[in-house]
């Protein structure tokens, strides 16, 4: 059955673009890796509420959703056969900063060499080097766990990350951030998706034989680049870090 009907609402719903043309699709199928899948559709969203209709119509639609921001990933990270969520053009927002914490709130299609043109005054700068500085956004840096020359002494993009703000895969938000075991526990508390994501962590963890498997098979401390896969059942939308 076609599913061109429900993209036409989705998209008269939508503040920013829904395309599905040949052309797009075509265009979007690559990344810079040598894979190629033709998407449903491509999302061009303009606002947080045109993203939490995206995720719940894929969600109603069991379709999946690939954010993108440069596309630069070289291993297929931003191409899939469902929905490809495009925040390169509208969330390009340098939101707040804090010159005292060294804090600074963005949103995911900022790109990492104008962020550090931003900060550069203050003298300060966002660690991670990626080669690809000049074009690659925090969304995807974030989604890649970014690395880049320096990041031996500045570390990689998780370090430098304080918190980040989510929709989750059923429109609800969540902040994940670092807290302490009180607070962890409080947040295993209520019938919520999120609170399912830290009750299932919080099971899963409590098991013996995961604890002995996950000191068996962890990679060596050492090596700190440590690759994150793919954050598909949120989309980022606004990050801190120092
Ligand atoms: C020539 C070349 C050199 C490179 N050199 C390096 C290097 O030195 N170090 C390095 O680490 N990498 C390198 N890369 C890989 C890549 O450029 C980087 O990982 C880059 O930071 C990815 O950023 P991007 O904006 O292109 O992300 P994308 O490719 O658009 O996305 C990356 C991932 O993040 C996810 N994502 C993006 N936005 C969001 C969001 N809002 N919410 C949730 N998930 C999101 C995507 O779904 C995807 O899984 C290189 C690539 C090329 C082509």
């Amino acid at each position: 059955m076609s599913i061109t009907p429900q993209l036409q609402e989705l998209s008269q719903s939508l503040e920013g673009t829904l395309l599905y043309d040949d052309l797009h699709k075509t265009l979007y199928a690559t990344d810079a890796s040598a894979y190629r899948i033709m998407p449903i559709a491509v999302a061009i969203p303009k606002s947080e509420e045109d993203i939490i209709k995206i995720i719940r119509f894929a969600a109603k639609n069991k379709i999946s959703i690939t954010p993108r921001t440069a596309g630069t990933s070289l291993a297929g990270q931003t191409v899939g056969n469902g929905i490809i969520v495009d925040v390169s053009k509208h969330f390009t927002k340098i939101v707040s900063f804090d010159s005292v914490k060294k804090i600074v709130t963005v949103q995911p299609g900022v790109i990492r060499d104008e962020l550090n043109l931003y900060l550069k005054p203050h003298e300060l700068f966002f660690g991670p080097n990626t080669s690809t500085s000049n074009r690659c956004m925090i969304g995807g840096m974030v989604g890649n766990n970014s690395s880049g020359t320096t990041s031996i002494r500045y570390g990689v993009t998780r370090d430098k990350i304080v918190e980040i703000k989510a929709v989750l895969s059923d429109g609800s938000s969540a902040v994940f951030k670092e807290m302490t075991s009180a607070e962890f526990i409080e947040k295993t508390k209520g019938n919520t998706l999120e609170t399912s994501i830290y009750k299932t962590i919080y099971e899963e963890l409590s098991n013996t034989e995961s604890q002995k498997e996950i000191i068996k098979e962890f990679p060596k401390p050492k090596i700190h680049r440590r690759n994150t896969g793919c954050f598909d059942d949120f989309l980022i939308q606004f990050i801190n870090f120092i």
